[in-house]
């Protein structure tokens, strides 16, 4: 390669390995603390995770798994759960996290689609895969991730196997493979709103690129001076990639286990120093409900990224009154799945603080690696006016070209810029590049031809102070076609009626844009990553409006 087309730098891929190796020997001692599924606390570092990594890729192998074989997880963020996403992409292998809170029948139907060979679950999720196990005839080991003293004295489960005695049968001496970049190194599941969840294949090269791209000041701004703690799970979009982006600035992990609920995450974002984390908005609902009721502060908790749906401004408000900053995102499974973030820019420095909110509430600039555009029904794009809204689509190294098992490519070409991947949100761009989604396109309301933003009514619902949470719907109607219905959980104690909800809309808002009805509900439905169900919402109300007359 004596040629002058080519640099000459050294050709080495883009691995997972390399991140965790670097850790190792530059974060050695750096802490990565868990909260195991067995309750108690566990201390490891980097150093360790690494070593018992390789133990696990010996393991892995001696088990009769070969390159690219899918090794399923069903697990919560613990370091035996990291251990396991780096043994597997490490070795040439695919690491397929199962989200543990999907029905069982799709839990059954993903782990076939994707032929996972070895099954990894945590010790709480044991009765559920007992009862998966008939319906799974590709998997060869169900490993345990636990020890001899908490594995069951009998299952149902032939030849259970334990984790940590398959890690004391090996020696550790494994050198992490060097092969392409491009192989596949994890499969995610998408929510899969209708039809089959689809899988995700990502690469190697993918997700270093991402976890490099996740850590930059204007994205999540990860450094080694962090305590981490990602309160989004690792079954969903590989907790959006912070197992990475931790070991790629060397950071203390703080891994919450099963418990999320607000008086647990309290507890470790003080007992181990936690200055940033990740999650979506009704987890930070939960952890401010707590904060509040028991007049709390955080100490050393001082930036978020909220993302996964759109972050309603009057959390934002509330978690920064207790000096945390939000970080608003927008991404998605097939995105790996950072797409945006709300920064601002130098220029907004001297704006008013309502106008800044109002740019900090949208879900922001793509990061470099991501472009995104907004085109009309006929794949034109669309002008970058704040106003217009169209189809959101995205292109990039650690985008989606295709599905997992699926030949189609779901790329759609936009007129003069080649392929990009459609995805299903609809949004608007501002002349700065700011993004603001409006809607999921099947979530949109069209009202007489005219599109109204779910999302914005919910925030404005969600502001008032008698609001726990909102849901915005269309309803069937005879005229309209479709109108909003506002479906309202109120908070613990509070009242509010119809017609004072209603008028809370007044001047926040277009008239005609101000639901139709309000439904009060003892709790809205979510989605197994902790969304507003908004299929099941539309099931249950499409025909609200025109039962009521
Ligand atoms: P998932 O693949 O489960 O992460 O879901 C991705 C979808 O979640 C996106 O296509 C959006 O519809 C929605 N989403 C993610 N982040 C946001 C956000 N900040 N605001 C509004 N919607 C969001």
């Amino acid at each position: 390669m004596n040629s002058p087309l080519y640099g000459r730098m050294m050709q080495m891929p883009l691995l997972i390995s390399s991140l965790l190796t670097h850790a190792a020997r530059h974060a050695a001692d750096t802490e990565i603390v868990s909260r195991r599924v067995e309750g108690d606390i566990h201390r490891s570092n980097w150093a360790r995770v690494e070593q018992r990594a390789r133990r696990l890729a010996q393991a892995l192998r001696r088990l009769g798994c070969e390159s690219g074989d899918r090794v399923g997880t069903l697990a919560w963020n613990t370091d035996r759960h990291l251990e396991i996403y780096y043994a597997t992409s490490g070795s040439q292998l695919v690491c397929h996290t199962i989200n543990p809170r999907l029905f069982p029948q799709q839990i059954a139907w993903i782990a076939n689609d994707a032929a996972d060979e070895v099954l990894c679950f945590d010790l709480n999720l044991l009765p559920l895969v007992e009862q998966l196990a008939p319906q799974l005839p590709q998997v060869r080991h169900f490993v345990l991730m636990t020890d001899r003293a908490h594995m069951p004295t009998q299952s149902a489960l032939p030849g259970l196997l334990c984790y940590e005695e398959l890690l004391a049968a090996e020696d550790g001496h494994y050198a992490w493979p060097v092969f392409d970049e491009q192989c596949a190194s994890s499969l995610c599941y998408t929510s899969g709103t209708t039809g089959h969840p689809k899988g995700a294949l990502y690469s190697h090269r993918s997700t270093v690129l991402h976890a490099y791209a996740a850590a930059l000041p204007d994205a999540m701004a990860c450094s080694a001076s962090d305590v981490v703690l990602p309160a989004v799970p690792m079954f969903h979009v590989n907790a959006w990639g912070l197992p990475y982006t931790a070991a790629l600035v060397g950071c203390k992990l703080v891994l919450p286990g099963p418990k999320l609920d607000g008086a647990s995450l309290y507890e470790l974002f003080e007992s181990e120093k936690v200055t940033f984390s990740a999650g979506v908005p009704t987890l930070w609902m939960g952890l401010m409900e707590h904060v509040r009721s028991q007049s709390l502060e955080f100490s050393t908790f001082r930036r978020t990224v909220i993302g996964g749906s759109a972050c309603p401004p009057a959390l934002m408000r509330a978690l920064e009154e207790y000096g945390v900053h939000v970080i608003h995102a927008w991404g998605m499974t097939e995105m790996s799945p950072l797409g945006s973030l709300a920064r601002l820019q130098p220029k907004h420095a001297a704006l008013p603080a309502a106008e800044k909110h109002r740019l900090l509430e949208k879900q922001g600039k793509a990061i470099y690696g991501v472009d995104i555009d907004v085109v009309n029904d006929a794949h034109e794009p669309l002008p970058w006016d704040g106003e217009h809204a169209g189809h959101l689509v995205a292109r990039g190294p650690w985008v989606i070209e295709r599905y997992w098992n699926e030949d189609d490519s779901p790329l759609v070409d936009v007129k003069g810029r080649g392929a990009w991947f459609p995805t299903g949100d609809v949004a608007t761009m501002d002349p700065d590049g700011f993004m603001q989604i409006t809607d999921r396109s099947k979530d949109v309301i069209k009202s007489g031809g005219e599109w109204i933003s779910s999302i914005e009514l919910e925030c404005i619902a969600m502001a008032h102070p008698a609001v726990k949470e909102a849901a915005v719907v269309a309803a069937t109607h005879p005229t309209w076609d479709e109108r909003p219905l506002l479906l309202v959980q109120l908070k613990a104690g509070a009242s509010v009626t119809r017609e004072a909800l209603l008028s809370f809309y007044k001047g926040r808002i277009a008239h005609w844009q101000t639901p139709d009805d309000v439904v009060f509900v003892d709790e809205l439905p979510h989605t197994a990553t902790g969304k507003l169900s908004k299929l099941t919402l539309r099931a249950k109300y499409k025909d609200w409006l025109v039962r009521k007359g």
